[in-house]
């Protein structure tokens, strides 16, 4: 057995539960290109998620890219965006030829700082792409009123909030549209897979066309489009995943409740609170920001010693990843690069268990104690 601690922890279904459910493929030989398991878990999901249309895709990326690109934005058209995110959302918007312009993060919750996106509106704004970053909610209103003033679209990535709701409303009905990733890392998973969200009937068509290489009939083509079905082994996983998520969720959170009593007696500055009683959470991650980058580092160290194997989520801003080095601007977004040089997600799963929750906050507490220490020396 392996005995390493990872940040994160697939869920599965029981085995007999799956090769029940892909069973049938062995009569029908039908293994992708919208079948019926495919049909089956994207009614599902819409019903689960609470939203009008939902069109399933290969992975969350895609879902990302495909979403912007049915919006036919002009090229060279501006997104505003959080650098604060995994690299993919920025990655998204650069590979439809638009270009990204980073806003600042609240300190306490991490998501976009609403108050600074009109100062960053140019007559070459197209949309705004925030990220409801470890399920804390962006604020919606205010980006609402604000895409309503300026006419832009509003794409969510939501990729951290399956199953979150916030205000009583589905998390995934707010703005143009959202994105959420069934990544075998995350809360809810199909191995690989994604889904958008939306409430724009043509939105379905569209994505339809740029799933499918523009295929409408055997002698009909009607869009240049990519290939970003999901297949019927993923809609499987998903079908037999998706009874246990309400389950997986409450589990999370009582771990979660051990993390936030232990971590109390530690010097660090921040630590997942999920105490917003507007939001009805997933429980995705748990993250500790430190007070120094030395003091993150030091306990990233000391957990790995220990075969612990936290995560700098997210390090570096995807604005200084080396890629985009000299591309675009990156200057006023110095609480996320703060932030991000010194913040740990912490494992975290349905199945972790209490003591290496405790054996984990032993250890951060020695780091940072350490850290004090030769501070006052
Ligand atoms: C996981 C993730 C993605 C990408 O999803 P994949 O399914 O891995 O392609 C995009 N944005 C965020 C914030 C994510 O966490």
């Amino acid at each position: 057995m392996d005995k390493k601690i990872k940040v994160t922890r697939s869920a599965m279904p029981p085995f007999e539960e799956y090769v029940e459910k892909i069973r049938p493929l062995w009569d029908t030989h039908w293994l992708t290109n919208m079948g019926c398991l495919h049909k089956e878990f994207e009614k599902e999901v819409c019903h689960f998620l609470d939203v009008p249309y939902a069109s399933l895709m290969v992975n969350g990326h895609m879902a990302l890219e495909l979403v912007i690109q049915a919006m036919n934005f002009p090229a060279g058209g501006e997104v505003i965006t959080t650098p604060f995110t995994f690299v993919s959302t920025t990655h998204a918007i650069v590979r439809n030829n638009l270009i990204p312009v980073f806003c600042d993060i609240k300190p306490d919750t991490y998501v976009m700082d609403e108050s600074q996106i009109e100062s960053l509106i140019t007559d070459k704004t197209v949309a705004i792409l925030p990220v409801h970053v470890y399920g804390n909610v962006c604020n919606v209103d205010v980006i609402q009123a604000i895409a309503q003033k300026y006419n832009l679209k509003v794409i969510y990535d939501a990729c951290h909030a399956f199953a979150e709701m916030y205000q009583g409303k589905a998390i995934g009905s707010f703005g143009d549209a959202s994105v959420f990733s069934f990544h075998a890392t995350k809360v809810f998973n199909t191995i690989e897979g994604g889904v958008v969200t939306f409430s724009d009937k043509i939105l379905y068509e569209k994505l339809y066309d740029l799933k499918n290489f523009g295929i409408r009939g055997e002698e009909s083509i009607l869009g240049v489009g990519a290939n970003a079905k999901m297949n019927e082994f993923c809609a499987a996983m998903g079908l037999c995943n998706l009874p246990y998520v309400k389950d997986n969720i409450e589990r999370r959170k009582e771990k979660v409740e051990r993390y936030k009593k232990l971590l109390k007696e530690c010097s660090v500055k921040n630590f997942s609170q999920y105490d917003d009683a507007d939001i009805k959470y997933n429980y995705a991650y748990f993250t500790v920001e430190f007070w120094t980058e030395e003091d993150r580092n030091k306990a990233y160290a000391l957990l790995r010693e220990n075969d612990i194997y936290a995560r700098k989520y997210f390090y570096p801003i995807t604005c200084d990843a080396k890629c985009y080095e000299g591309r675009f601007e990156k200057a006023g977004v110095d609480t996320a690069r703060s932030v991000s040089e010194r913040i740990l997600v912490l494992p975290l799963y349905p199945e972790l268990e209490d003591e290496n929750i405790s054996r984990i906050c032993r250890i951060i507490k020695k780091a940072c104690q350490e850290e004090s220490e030769t501070e006052k020396e």
